[in-house]
């Protein structure tokens, strides 16, 4: 046996990522080598190191990329090479997987091999459809059964009429096409054709659909909906328990398709809201923020920063990012001991808050000209204001208080900067239901790289944080179909639910 060469043989789950066990990441994190099959979760491939060896070994309906022995000597030659070898298949790797094969081809050559179990669909998607496959009541046994059978076998390797007579619920993989001849079977050998049966599409996926019928009427309602594997068939009583108990396709974005423009270090907790909601985020950032150096002319402003009166925050991304240059000049929030702050918003304030100052002058809605309003009662007039914001933003609220008397200093802490498309962006954006813009610069960047308003996708809804970016898109030429009433990611997932609803 060659020095420390394995191949894990690892389940990667139906295809929620959340769904993939802590031993699969761990491992698909060190590994050498990963061969991959069709139906893996997205992004199941991000954590591995890079440099690893990718490779996709999966068929396409219809045609086979690689074959099982060619596979199998795939996994040989890279063990025998003393590589660590993930072998990483959807659901469960002993679950119609063929992974019982590899592992006695692996065994035959006295190479070393684990088997890590995943979360198998026929449990899962049935699961996520509001279906248990067991039930006190009504099913004490489950069997998992292949719809699809080895086409070189001349008879039938299921025994249709002990499947008929089986005690409990029937599981189908791989049984689309062969849907009506399944259900034919099943009543010609006795089972009742007003048993309940369930087919469920990419289940777990954020775009699963379950249909619900009889035994009798399945296959046409799936032929009906335009059904298309991966799908799971359930035959049994439970199927009907998702009438009351179904959960995940009743999320209010389910099935919603939403592009997320802004810049991905600050995409991720509006993402997260979004998926929690049921929606399939497409990340599409735009923008990229890039933190000016603390140095030369804002170095100074930041190590005096107490000589002003009033110091204004009109995003969180420059209260983050004050901190962050409170820090490198050696000093923290009680520099700001004396100074009356003020947030732009609701959102700011809350980022300001983490850092523990709680602003004094808060607007409800997060727009400069709020903002000027609520500073109306703070005196100003000959005394030293500071606005601490990107280079590239609107001069109202600096003008503003010039004219009121007050002598004002910008300082810029970050630059707005264009970040290019990727084509799985573009791609996703292309098919995305909403295209979510959160401030005027998510809107002119991504049209800048679009090339041209048509980029956008036909039918899809565009979502504005608020007034000055529902501006900048009716300048562009777009129809802004949904604006949210409060300007922060509350106020604009709201929007979103309201408008889904
Ligand atoms: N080892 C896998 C099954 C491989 S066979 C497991 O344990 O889940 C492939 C079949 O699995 C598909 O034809 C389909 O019937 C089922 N399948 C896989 N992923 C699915 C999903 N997300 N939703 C519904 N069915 C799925």
């Amino acid at each position: 046996m060659a020095g420390g060469g394995i191949v894990h043989l690892v389940g990667a789950g139906p295809g929620d990522p959340g769904l993939m066990t802590v031993r699969a990441l761990e491992l698909i994190a060190q590994a050498d080598a990963i061969l991959y099959d069709r139906l893996i979760p997205p992004a199941a491939l991000d954590g591995a190191r890079p440099g690893c060896d990718l490779r996709y070994v999966g068929k396409q309906p219809g045609d086979a990329a690689m074959s099982q022995e060619q596979i199998n000597s795939l996994l040989i030659e890279l063990a025998a090479g003393g590589r660590r070898v993930v072998r990483l298949k959807g659901g469960d790797p002993f679950v119609f997987g063929r992974g019982g094969e590899e592992a006695e081809a692996l065994a035959r050559e006295g190479l070393a091999f684990e088997v890590v179990p995943g979360v198998t669909a026929g449990i899962a998607a049935p699961a996520y459809a509001g279906v248990p496959v067991t039930h006190r009541d009504t099913a004490s046994a489950v069997a998992f059964v292949t719809g699809h059978e080895n086409p070189e076998k001349k008879a039938s390797a299921l025994d249709w009429e002990a499947l008929a007579r089986f005690p409990g619920t029937l599981v189908f993989y791989m049984g689309i096409k062969n849907l009506p001849t399944i259900a034919r079977r099943l009543t010609d050998a006795g089972r009742s054709g007003a048993e309940a049966a369930a087919v469920i599409e990419r289940g777990t996926l954020p775009d699963q659909r379950t249909v619900l019928g009889t035994l009798a009427d399945i296959a046409s309602k799936v032929e009906q909906e335009r059904i298309r594997p991966p799908a799971i068939t359930v035959v049994g009583p439970v199927a009907r328990l998702r009438e009351r108990i179904a959960w995940r396709e009743l999320r209010p974005l389910h099935g919603r398709r939403v592009a997320v423009t802004r810049a991905r270090a600050q995409a991720s907790g509006f993402a997260s809201r979004l998926r929690a909601l049921g929606a399939e985020v497409v990340e599409a950032p735009v923008i990229r923020i890039v933190p000016r150096a603390i140095e030369g002319e804002l170095a100074g402003t930041i190590e005096t920063i107490d000589r002003y009166a009033v110091l204004c925050l009109t995003s969180p991304n420059g209260a983050t990012l004050l901190f962050d240059a409170l820090r490198a000049t050696g000093r923290d929030a009680r520099a700001l001991a004396g100074v009356t702050v003020a947030a732009i918003g609701p959102g700011t304030a809350a980022e300001l808050a983490r850092h523990g100052i709680v602003a004094d002058v808060v607007p409800e809605r997060s727009v400069a000209e709020a903002l000027v309003e609520a500073l109306e009662s703070v005196p100003v007039e000959g005394r030293e204001v500071l606005v601490a914001r990107a280079a590239q933003a609107r001069d109202l609220l600096p003008e503003a208080l010039s004219a009121r008397g007050a002598e004002v200093h910008v300082a810029a802490l970050y630059d707005t900067v264009a970040e290019p498309l990727s084509d799985d962006a573009r791609a996703g954006l292309e098919r995305s239901d909403y295209v979510t813009f959160t401030s005027s610069s998510t809107v002119t960047m991504l049209l800048e790289a679009l090339g041209t308003t048509d980029g956008l996708p036909q039918g899809a809804r565009v979502v504005s944080i608020g007034p000055i970016t529902s501006a900048t898109a009716r300048e562009h030429g777009l129809t802004v179909h949904v604006e949210a009433q409060r300007h922060d990611i509350d106020g604009l997932v709201a929007a979103l639910v309201a408008d889904a609803g």
